[in-house]
């Protein structure tokens, strides 16, 4: 190839396809041999405190809807010296309440030693945390410790926004021989506070079920909030975004909690939470809606092709402009050009109903392009 070809924006293949993910062999939820009722509802105390404490609260969650009882034996705590769970002695009152409640048990494991001590306690479905799958040296050491073994796992995000990590830890399970396998969105860490513990990126959830449709995710409405008032809303949000189901913390006394005290629900409070979950199905049952949908979507398909034969030209005049910059010894990046630019989108944005962030973001990316193709140009 010229040179010149190589150069030549037009010509150049994208490194990345971003559109593909490996084949991933998912078992469906409704074989894992679990009873569940439209979603999936996990509910637990975050840490398993005292024999009474566990068997109170799966007896009582038995009652209110849930399927399956998690408790955390095995505590990761962001500080030293806090509580950091009971340790194996848990996993004996988790036989106790499996027994008690009739519902199976959910453990979260971060080391080997954790996934053969459950296995001997014959605990039903394990859970790798976010701190846990940010790391692929101890999902690896999980995955070996669990070839050969058909259980359940379910893997919460990674702490950090990074969509290939958590896909990541998933194919190492499934590559190790794991077919039951769900994601759980819990949210991501940020620097800048919020009103969230975890900020959700449902964008991220979706690009994953973009990636892997037949994986199942969860959303831990919990670890997103923080706090017990914003659960039901995040959960709601959850069901909107078709997840399967949900991961919620539970004590008989939250206010008593040894761990995340603010966001543990009472068991009474987690059935009422799922008695007001609208569940949503991806497909309108009605014929006739069915045919109007796909009368809109055409009209949807025909704007965002002209979208991109208008960007698609907009970036030829851009890459023009850059040819004039270079002669001219000019900067690619012209900051009053931009100012004018994002001012004066944003207030035609705002007369068509468009939000700022969302116009800011979308000039953003576009302008971050024409840069890029006016520097390839350049070199
Ligand atoms: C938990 O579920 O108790 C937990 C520690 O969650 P995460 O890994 O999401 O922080
Ligand atoms: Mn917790």
């Amino acid at each position: 190839m010229k040179k010149t070809e190589l150069n030549n924006p037009e010509t150049k293949k994208p490194e990345i396809k971003k559109t593909e993910a490996p084949r991933l062999m998912i078992d469906p939820l409704e074989t894992w041999g679990i009873k569940i009722k439209e979603k999936l509802i996990i509910a637990g105390p975050c840490s398993a405190e005292s024999e009474k404490q566990v068997l109170e609260t799966a007896m009582r969650l038995a009652k209110h809807g849930v399927h399956i009882f998690r408790a955390g034996i095995w505590k990761p705590r962001t500080r030293p010296n806090s509580f950091e769970g009971v340790g194996s002695v848990g996993l004996a009152w988790l036989k106790k309440a499996r027994l008690a409640s009739g519902l199976p048990v959910a453990v979260e494991v971060a080391r080997p030693e954790h996934v053969r001590d459950c296995l001997k306690h014959n605990v039903d479905v394990l859970w790798i945390g976010a701190r846990t799958t940010a790391n692929p040296f101890s999902v690896q050491a999980i995955a070996d410790a669990l070839r050969g073994v058909d259980i359940p796992v379910l893997v919460k995000n990674p702490v950090n926004p990074d969509v290939e990590l958590w896909m990541g830890a998933i194919e190492r399970l499934s590559q190790a021989g794991i077919k039951k396998i769900a994601a759980i969105h819990r949210g991501f860490s940020s620097f800048k506070k919020n009103e969230y513990r975890n900020t959700p990126h449902w964008e991220i959830a979706i690009e994953l079920r973009r990636k892997w449709p037949n994986l199942p995710i969860l959303c831990d409405p919990s670890h997103i909030c923080g706090n017990r008032e914003l659960t039901p809303l995040i959960s709601q949000i959850a069901m909107d975004l078709l997840m399967d189901g949900l991961m919620i913390e539970s004590h008989i006394r939250p206010e008593t909690a040894l761990s995340d005290a603010e966001q543990q629900l009472r068991p009474d409070r987690v059935g009422e939470l799922i008695h007001s979950l609208r569940f949503k199905k991806e497909f309108p049952s009605a014929p006739e809606s069915h045919l109007e949908l796909e009368a809109l979507r055409e009209e949807i398909d025909e704007i965002d092709l002209q979208l991109l034969n208008l960007l698609g030209k907009r970036m030829k005049l851009s890459r023009h402009i850059g040819e004039k910059k270079r002669k001219e010894k000019m900067s690619i990046l012209q900051p009053r050009r931009w100012k004018h630019i994002v001012e004066n989108r944003v207030q035609a944005g705002e007369k068509k109903a468009l939000s700022e962030t969302f116009v800011f973001r979308l000039f953003q990316e576009i302008h971050k392009e024409s840069i890029r193709n006016q520097r390839l140009g350049d070199q």
